[in-house]
């Protein structure tokens, strides 16, 4: 559709404007491209302008005029979302956040900050000013906004002690506006944040977020090797349930992933070994190590507390070495990987894995992260498949359905399919009353644009334009 850009250009008149159409298409990608699937399917989005806003009084011109004119907006933190989140498949204004960066408030036990304000730099601000930490970030932490993380995001590292972003009790409250003529300012608590968290921007723009923080510590990032993945996989569900040693992650990564990808780290991996990359509290050093040598055939492979000054240069984080950040290192040395998102049920979750793998073989390699969901430890997985076709790529999904586990499909673009695959009644009614016009981020809600839609069906959600 064709925008009225230049009534939309007087209207916002001082702000920063983009409309190089290099930049505009740069500022319109995520890592959409992990997926063979989204990589075709999405490769020609793009909008029509990126405007960047540096205050809340900026979003409400912007909002007011897209709403007078009818053009969409997509919000955009960081742009290091998995499946198309922050790509604007109408076209129209990328609304680049970034600028909103500022940490607000620090007081016991929680933050208040801006929605562009990234991860790392708010700890930072935190750690020297509070001794206190977020509980939970992606691996993304050093370069992902809290806006995008709470918008795209579900967890990653903490979520061993502290659960996911949609556990109550992970969020103290969101400030949003509306995609109104004359946007509202809403602040949400309680069950209300599950309307917007994990929404992509669909029904409101978040503009302050209220974070819980924990005591900060000092983690100690530790690599065990074992001889089968099984026994790796049986350690970190272990020390996953030590509740007195803080943790913040419990990763299980089969060979030989580990020896091909985590090139930094090489020297430290021997041949076949599958690996345990854990964080712990340093405090907690003699505790975690009793508890390793309970595991006959568990090794210590590395420790950051035992590095030379000449084996630490270089290294990445640990964490930057798990969740996603390990399909980005397996995709980086063999572009024919990709992935998927799942999570194994408890409290069967060890056995599913192992039967899931064991019909799959090669084609698939198991990667556990470790999760503390309703006080039950349980993991997620992040397998990486050898890929061949999309028909086979959906054949591993339905098989991985079939034994059982929850897969939550990232070579999906819409909500729905990478989700739960059934309308969320709640986000969908909140974006009724607040982007009335459905011009927040679109086809993105299956709901919104196709209510018939078979969730059921073997058919994918396109949206219009696309062409297969
Ligand atoms: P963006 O990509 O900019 O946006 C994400 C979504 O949020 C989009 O739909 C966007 O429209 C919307 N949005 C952004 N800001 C706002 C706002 N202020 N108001 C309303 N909507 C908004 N994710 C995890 O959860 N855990 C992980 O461990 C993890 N690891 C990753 C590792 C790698 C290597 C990569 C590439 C991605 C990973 N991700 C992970 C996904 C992603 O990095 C995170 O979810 C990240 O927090 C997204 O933040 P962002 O600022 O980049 O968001």
């Amino acid at each position: 559709p064709a925008y009225d850009l230049a009534t939309l250009r007087a209207r916002l008149d001082g702000l920063r404007m983009e409309d190089n159409p290099a930049l505009i298409r740069q500022k319109s990608r995520d890592f959409y491209w992990y997926s063979p699937v989204l990589k075709r399917q999405l490769a020609e989005v793009t909008a029509d302008l990126v405007v960047s806003v540096a205050s809340e009084a900026d979003i409400v011109r912007v909002l007011a005029a897209c709403v007078e004119l009818r053009i969409p907006v997509t919000p955009r933190g960081a742009g290091t979302g998995n499946y198309g989140q922050a790509m604007p498949l109408a076209g129209g204004v990328v609304l680049d956040l970034s600028g909103m960066d500022e940490v607000l408030e620090i007081a016991p036990g929680r933050v208040r900050a801006e929605p562009g304000a990234v991860l790392a730099e708010i700890d930072a601000q935190t750690r020297s000013r509070s001794g206190q930490e977020l509980r939970l970030h992606p691996s993304t932490y050093r370069s992902a906004s809290i806006g995008g993380f709470i918008a795209g995001g579900s967890g990653g590292v903490g979520s061993i002690t502290w659960g996911g972003l949609r556990d109550l009790g992970n969020i103290i409250s969101l400030t949003l506006l509306t995609m109104e003529a004359e946007p509202r300012r809403l602040r949400l608590t309680g069950d209300d944040l599950a309307r917007v968290a994990h929404a992509y921007g669909t029904n409101g723009v978040i503009v302050e977020v209220e974070m819980p923080l924990a005591p900060a510590c000092d983690w100690l990032e530790v690599i065990i090797g074992f001889e089968s993945f099984a026994a790796a996989a049986a350690y970190g569900n272990a020390l996953g349930e030590q509740d007195a040693i803080l943790k913040k992650l419990v990763s299980v990564i089969a060979a030989p992933v580990p020896q091909a990808a985590f090139l930094r780290h090489r020297s430290f991996l021997p041949d076949g070994r599958h690996v345990a990359l854990v964080m712990v509290d340093a405090l907690a050093r003699e505790a975690f190590e009793a508890f390793t040598r309970r595991f006959a055939g568990a090794e210590i492979l590395f420790r950051s507390d035992r590095l030379a000054p000449e084996e630490a240069k270089g290294l990445p984080p640990l964490y930057e070495l798990s969740w996603n950040h390990t399909t980005l290192r397996a995709l980086r040395v063999d572009p024919a990987i990709t992935y998927l998102q799942t999570l194994y049920p408890f409290p069967d979750q060890l056995a599913l894995v192992s039967r899931i793998h064991e019909a799959l073989g090669d084609e698939v390699a198991a990667h556990l992260e470790f999760v503390r969901f309703d006080g039950k430890v349980t993991c997620f997985g992040l397998p990486l498949v050898r890929f061949t076709t999309e028909e086979r790529l959906a054949e591993i999904v339905a098989l991985h359905e079939a034994m059982g586990a929850v897969v939550f499909d990232p070579h999906r673009y819409t909500l729905e399919e990478g989700g739960m695959k059934q309308t969320d009644p709640d986000q969908l009614a909140f974006k009724r009353e607040a982007d009335p016009h459905g011009l927040l981020n679109p086809h993105k809600m299956i709901a919104w644009e196709d209510p018939a839609f078979d969730f059921s069906g073997a058919r994918t959600y396109l949206f219009p334009g696309i062409g297969a």
